[in-house]
């Protein structure tokens, strides 16, 4: 599944179009405005790395209907942060629960269902990134985050 193609870029050897999903989500960010009176809004960072994010939900009726994540960091933390944002809006608390888990999985290299692929979608191109287990950290900060606080703000 994974090439061994351009060695060079800061991204290493990431197959050539996982990471012109990962630039673009890098340089263009989706859902960076800023929520108005959200339910959730919680800082996140990996010291390790210098990655600093502020996520921002509101969820109504089970369901997330805005979402903003803003912040800097490195190229693979800004893009899933992206990703992520695009990803939750407008989907059911359990969907996006289900979807983190998904992720995480893809991560530690585990096998995914077709339809958990099908859910995942560009998101499948940060699997390449388990390659590199100190930028695991990085691709999970905004998805850790999100979910905690999605759990603690349901079980209120
Ligand atoms: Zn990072």
């Amino acid at each position: 599944m994974m090439g061994n193609t351009s060695g060079s870029g800061s991204l290493g050897e990431l197959d050539d179009l996982y990471e012109a999903i990962i630039l673009d989500h890098y340089r263009n960010p989706r859902n960076t405005d800023p929520v108005d009176s959200p339910d959730i809004d919680l800082e996140v960072n990996n010291p390790f790395c210098g990655d600093e994010f502020q996520i921002q939900m509101k969820v109504e009726n089970d369901a997330v209907t805005a979402v903003g994540i803003t912040g800097r960091g490195c190229a693979i933390s800004q893009a899933s942060a992206s990703l992520l944002a695009e990803l939750v809006e407008g989907k059911k608390s359990g969907e996006v629960r289900a979807s983190v888990s998904s992720f995480r999985r893809l991560l530690q290299g585990e096998e995914l269902s077709e339809e958990e692929r099908d859910v995942l979608g560009d998101i499948e191109a940060l699997g390449g990134v388990r390659k590199f287990p100190i930028r695991i950290k990085c691709a999970l900060l905004s998805w850790v985050g999100l979910d905690d606080a999605l759990k603690e703000h349901l079980a209120k």
